[in-house]
């Protein structure tokens, strides 16, 4: 079934948005900010389709479950649409609506030739077992098989899924077009056509951002302190990077709650999540504090790595860190925004700071297409290449206009996503 996205203008609600509710917010704030024709605006608002679709499975023990799986594919102006997908329990046609729209500007603001899109099952992975996930990914690959292609529509993991599901989803859609195509999804294991250094991309880029940030603010990493909420792929491969650049990591966390130590933290022998789940709690550190007590720490960079809404008006006040860097999809609150930009706190946003995920799926694309495998050494040059690029754009548009971050975030990808619509037109 395809369901028509509403024309309806979303209300401003309480403060813990909806994904798409935020997007929304974020790019009329944007619009204020640049010369764009606001018929642009308008046609941005809303996504181009909203794919819905049921996904029966066989469970172990022979009994049926219907979950139901979304594609939401926002924009693609400027190339196919590009984006995750999630296997969650609050996977909604909604989220996935507003986590493809910020995808359309993640993949503008790197200026990869891609659009957005956004998807997933609305599914608990944990209560899965493997044969389960395997199955449900192959029946989700045949339900969306119509709308993703290599030139239409790139999944890639997120938020309950990996490099494995990615491969799943590739050998589903791949014999049932009867050859083998590996571009139709990115952040597969680089022995069936993934990258190398696809997976620690996410973390990489965050610390490149935390890093230029940090220079950019007149400090010396050796100088800075960071916090690290979230030791998935992301808050791991981030943390790491930024120890061995000369940082002190002094708080990480995992869903069970925070381990703090002034000093610094051992973080090369805290494993990640995905390399054994929940440990952070048991790794030695003089002390132990919550989740939320984590985000509130007086360190000079903090690092949102886990979900989104965990900065909200309820604690933005509270912020005791001068630099946030969105290593997750949407962790501050539009409110929580405004009031941090009150308080000079700089938030280098989402879009820019984990954009090394899709920037190296882009990487990914173009090996699939070509055949042809780059080294790590490659990858990870090119990704700094991308970044510093990238972040040069974004500086511009900060100091030239005196925006925030996102904001200026923002005008660079509106900018050339309305340049894009301009030149190619409206038809009929
Ligand atoms: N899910 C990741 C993101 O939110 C990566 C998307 C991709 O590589 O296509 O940026």
């Amino acid at each position: 079934m395809t369901t028509t996205p509403t024309q309806q203008e979303a209300e401003p609600d309480d403060d813990l948005d909806s994904a798409l509710v935020t997007a929304r917010r974020q790019l009329e704030r944007a619009a204020t900010h640049v010369d764009v024709d606001p018929g642009v605006i308008e046609r941005l608002k809303h996504p181009t389709k909203v794919q819905q679709v049921s996904v029966p499975l066989e469970r172990d023990d022979g009994s049926v479950d219907v979950f139901t799986g979304y594609r939401a594919q926002h924009d693609d102006v400027r190339g196919p649409y590009k984006g995750g997908l999630r296997y969650h329990p609050e996977v909604s046609a909604e989220e996935c609506t507003g986590l493809s729209m910020w995808m359309t500007w993640k993949c503008a603001v790197m200026d990869l030739p891609f659009g957005g899109g956004k998807g997933g099952i609305s599914v608990d992975p944990k209560a899965l077992t493997e044969d389960e996930t395997e199955r449900l990914t192959r029946r989700f690959a045949e339900e969306l098989r119509d709308v993703v292609g290599p030139t239409k529509d790139v999944p890639a993991p997120d938020m309950g899924t990996d490099a494995q599901t990615m491969a799943w989803f590739m050998d589903a859609y791949s014999m049932q077009q009867g050859e083998t195509i590996p571009g139709v999804v990115t952040g597969k294991p680089p022995v069936v056509g993934g990258s190398y250094g696809r997976e620690e991309a996410p973390g990489r880029s965050t610390a490149i951002a935390a890093r230029e940030a940090v220079d950019y603010y007149d400090r010396d990493l050796s100088n800075t302190t960071v916090a690290v909420q979230g030791f998935g792929s992301v808050g791991a491969n981030a943390a790491r990077l930024l120890e061995d650049w000369g940082a002190t990591v002094v708080a990480v966390s995992d869903v069970n709650g925070a381990i703090y130590d002034p000093g610094g933290l051992a973080i090369h022998e805290i494993p990640t999540h995905e390399e054994e789940p929940e440990a952070v709690l048991a790794q030695d550190a003089p002390e132990t504090i919550s989740n939320a007590e984590i985000l509130e720490l007086d360190v000079d960079v903090l690092i949102p790595a886990a979900v989104g809404n965990v900065i909200t008006a309820d604690n933005a006040d509270a912020i005791a860190a001068d630099i946030v860097v969105e290593g997750a999809n949407g962790p501050t609150t539009f409110a929580a925004d405004t009031i941090l930009e009150e308080r000079d706190v700089a938030v280098i946003p989402d879009i820019l700071a984990n954009a090394g995920g899709v920037t190296v799926s882009y990487f990914e694309w173009l090996q699939d297409i070509n055949r042809r495998q780059w080294s790590l050494e490659r990858v990870n040059t090119e990704l700094e290449e991308h970044m510093l690029e990238a972040w040069a754009d974004v500086r511009e548009e900060v100091e030239e206009k005196d925006l925030a971050w996102r904001d200026a975030a923002y005008v660079v990808a509106l900018s050339r996503i309305a340049e894009a619509k301009a030149t190619r037109g409206l038809w009929p």
